[in-house]
């Protein structure tokens, strides 16, 4: 089994009220890899400048993910920065730089449009598309996306939906993309398109999953320290895709474990700045997390 992931290797800096870093390791694909390959074999095709430090992803390719689909191209990495007030739920981005991805085309490796699963990381709609149309026979296709290509690439973004199993958003995402305050009728807006599952993401508050069977609440880990919520989506979904690939089938339960796979995944990512807490994250501590996970959610029939 193995899952190709398209989206964006970047340099963030960030700020949050616990600190501040300046052109650390980021990006939608990076996050995602980091996690989902503690489930599975990672594909990662994305590009970055000739600026970026390769060496970073050395935690990655001894993880065993697959980086011949990184290009390196003349120019500056992608740049993100953002600001999290005391609520960090909610994103303040201060600058997006594309720089190298705004010429980007993915071009996949032999074998890349083989993977039994796609992931479309938080990237340019059109990008994506293209990424869909060379891996035909994926079992199941994810896509993420967020405000700025809501805004900025409306009608690239519907196709993309229109094609894909499951998309994931924040709910303020869904909110500015289904035109609804309801997230139930956002859901059935979207789920109208195409998609057999929405994953909306609420932050501290969890995540929520609709599908044809309805819907399943999962919290999110309760934690002291939150020091960085950056990557908190993509590590998410790295959990959650990669866990439905190893096992390699789409149940009712299935879809459930993955949820709180993901939120398990993405507790650990928060609790540190950029990449730091993925890197050294092991499949023991996932676990013991998941099963605390069990008896906190579990409700006796009365
Ligand atoms: P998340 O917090 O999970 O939504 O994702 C944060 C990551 O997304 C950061 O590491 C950023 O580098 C990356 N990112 C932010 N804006 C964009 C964008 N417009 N396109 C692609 N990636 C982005």
């Amino acid at each position: 089994m193995s899952i190709l992931v398209v989206g964006s290797v970047a340099l963030d800096t960030v700020e949050t009220p616990f600190g501040k870093v300046s052109d650390v390791l980021g990006g939608s694909a990076i996050y995602f890899s980091a996690a989902a390959s503690l489930f599975t074999d990672v594909k990662l095709v994305a590009v970055v400048g000739t600026d970026f430090p390769l060496e970073q992803l050395d935690f990655l390719r001894e993880r065993g993910v697959d980086l011949t689909g990184l290009q390196v191209a003349d120019g500056q990495t992608f740049r993100w920065s953002g600001r999290y007030d005391y609520d960090l739920n909610v994103t303040h981005t201060l600058d997006t730089q594309l720089n190298v991805f705004a010429d980007f085309h993915p071009d996949l490796p032999s074998g890349f449009a083989n993977a039994d699963t796609l992931f479309l990381a938080n990237i340019d709609p059109t990008l994506q598309f293209e990424v869909l149309q060379q891996v035909k026979q994926a079992r199941l296709t994810m896509m993420d996306t967020m405000n700025f290509w809501i805004q900025g690439q409306r009608e690239a973004l519907s196709r993309t939906i229109e094609s894909v199993d499951i998309v994931t958003m924040n709910e303020s995402e869904l909110r500015m993309f289904a035109g609804a305050s309801s997230l139930l009728t956002g859901a059935r807006r979207v789920r109208e398109l195409g998609p057999k599952a929405l994953v909306i993401k609420q932050g501290e508050y969890g995540a929520v999953m609709f599908d044809e069977s309805g819907y399943f609440v999962a919290p999110a880990y309760p934690l002291e320290e939150v020091r960085d919520p950056t990557g908190a989506g993509d590590s998410f979904a790295g959990g959650f895709l990669g866990y439905l690939d190893k096992v390699g089938k789409l149940t009712p339960q299935t879809i459930r474990q993955a949820i709180i796979l993901g939120s398990v995944v993405a507790s650990y990512t928060v609790g540190q700045f950029s990449l730091e807490a993925l890197r050294s994250l092991t499949t023991d501590a996932i676990m013991k997390r998941y099963e605390e996970f069990r008896n906190f959610t579990l409700v006796e029939p009365v």
